[in-house]
């Protein structure tokens, strides 16, 4: 279920465009207000959606969800520590209200500061790994992690 935004609720804030993973929540340059540049690639993390300080986006549900003419609203509430969804079905009567705990740290915390890291260099410009990418599969740490270098043995047999 890709997002979509409302333009004349959007203020152009960059939050969504800050947040988004698949860097695809972009700013109109005329208009300076956000879109989603390739819905195709959207992940469907819903981070954008409960990101806009404005509910400015929305998301275009799958037909088996909601039909034709349906809305889907997400809403994060901090003081209630839920995230509502609202999915409204075409015939106005039938909705539903799900709620869900939010389960993460505070908002914002965990966004990256890429202006506070340092520049990339020639080598790491001409390279075909993503920023940060060894960080992640911790190759920076002396190739990738197993279960000897964790200190763990594989353990035979279906467990849980
Ligand atoms: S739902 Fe996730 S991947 Fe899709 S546009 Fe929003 S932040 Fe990006
Ligand atoms: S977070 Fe909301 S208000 Fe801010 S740019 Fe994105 S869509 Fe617009």
């Amino acid at each position: 279920m890709p997002t979509f935004v409302y333009m004349t609720r959007c203020d152009g804030c960059g939050h969504c465009v800050d947040i988004c993973p698949s860097d695809i929540m972009h700013i109109d340059k005329v208009t300076r207000r956000a879109y989603n540049i390739e819905p195709n690639m959207c992940w469907e993390c819903f981070s954008c959606v409960k990101a806009c300080p404005h509910h400015a986006i929305d998301v275009r549900g799958y037909a088996d969800f909601a039909p034709l003419g349906h809305s889907v609203r997400v809403h994060r509430d901090e003081e209630k520590g839920v995230i509502a969804w609202r999915i409204k079905f075409r015939n106005g009567e039938k909705d539903m209200d799900l709620l869900a705990p939010i389960t993460t740290k505070p908002w914002g915390k965990h966004i990256p500061q890429l202006r506070d890291a340092a520049a990339p260099s020639q080598e790491m410009r001409n390279s075909q790994l993503l920023f940060n990418e060894p960080k992640y599969i911790r190759l920076d740490e002396g190739g990738l992690h197993t279960l000897e270098s964790n200190g763990l043995k594989f353990k035979a047999g279906v467990y849980y």
